[in-house]
């Protein structure tokens, strides 16, 4: 469950390379964080890997199956989007309901599921609320329930804080961590901000146009950095 291999995969849009051909292994429960300034590709890896690109040249395999080839919904992986993409109509326990439904699940699993997802994020009492009666920090947790439901191999987050205020984003961050710990699934977590690296990776994967400069610990990255750009990215003393 939840691991992650990248063989030369590569990204071209048109003649502009975005990514070079990069290798990348992600364990089965870590959590992974892709770092880097805006425009360096952080988004279009998270989308080769998702499958909502398709890649250039090379592979993917998850779980040891090639999933190059497999559409999104085949790919067991669930986005968190920054923009919550909740339907405004729709109560929490419907918005949340959505993908089952979509997948054909019978109605005792669904509301099994949508129970436990609930328990675990705090939205109990809100499941009969719309999207527009909560706050922004409630909404991107039904976001994420959206994703807990589906049960996937591993959770794929695009910077999904960045339209929360300073304060309730430190608070997302350890929920998000506490999540992580809770259901032992593989995260990878795009972001430009190195203190949510920093405080939430296992590895961080450093990139800089659509390359890898560095993978570690956040430990191993501060104490050991291969270089200015990471030095200077990671905040470390060099
Ligand atoms: P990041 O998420 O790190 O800010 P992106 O992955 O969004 O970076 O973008 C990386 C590069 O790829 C940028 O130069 C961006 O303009 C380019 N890019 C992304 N998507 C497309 C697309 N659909 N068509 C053409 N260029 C794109
Ligand atoms: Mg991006």
């Amino acid at each position: 469950m939840g691991r992650i291999t990248l063989d030369k995969v590569q990204k071209s849009f048109g003649d502009v390379e975005v990514i070079p051909p990069l290798d990348l292994e992600i364990e089965d429960g870590e959590f992974v964080v892709f770092v880097g300034p805006s425009g360096c590709g952080k988004s279009t890896l998270l989308r080769l890997i998702a499958g909502l690109e398709d890649v250039t040249g090379g592979d993917i395999t998850i779980d040891g199956t090639p999933a190059t080839d497999l559409p999104p919904a085949k790919r067991r992986l669930a986005m968190v989007f920054q923009s919550y993409a909740l339907y405004p109509h729709m109560s929490v326990r419907k918005n949340i309901a959505f993908p089952m439904k979509m997948a054909g699940i019978p109605q005792d699993e669904q509301a099994r599921r949508i129970d436990n997802a609930a328990r675990v994020l705090n939205l109990t009492d809100y499941l009969d609320r719309r999207p527009g009666q909560l706050s922004g920090g409630q909404r991107q947790r039904v976001a994420i329930g959206r994703a807990i439901v589906r049960e996937p191999a591993a959770f794929l987050f695009d910077e999904p804080l960045s339209n929360l205020d300073a304060a309730l984003r430190v608070g997302m961050r350890l929920e998000i961590s506490e999540l992580h710990k809770r259901l032992a699934t593989t995260m990878i977590y795009v972001t430009h901000d190195q203190v949510e690296a920093m405080t939430m990776a296992d590895k961080i994967v450093v990139l800089r146009a659509g390359h890898i400069e560095q993978v570690g610990s956040p430990l191993e990255l501060y104490r050991t950095p291969r270089n200015l750009f990471v030095a200077g990215f990671i905040g470390s003393p060099r």
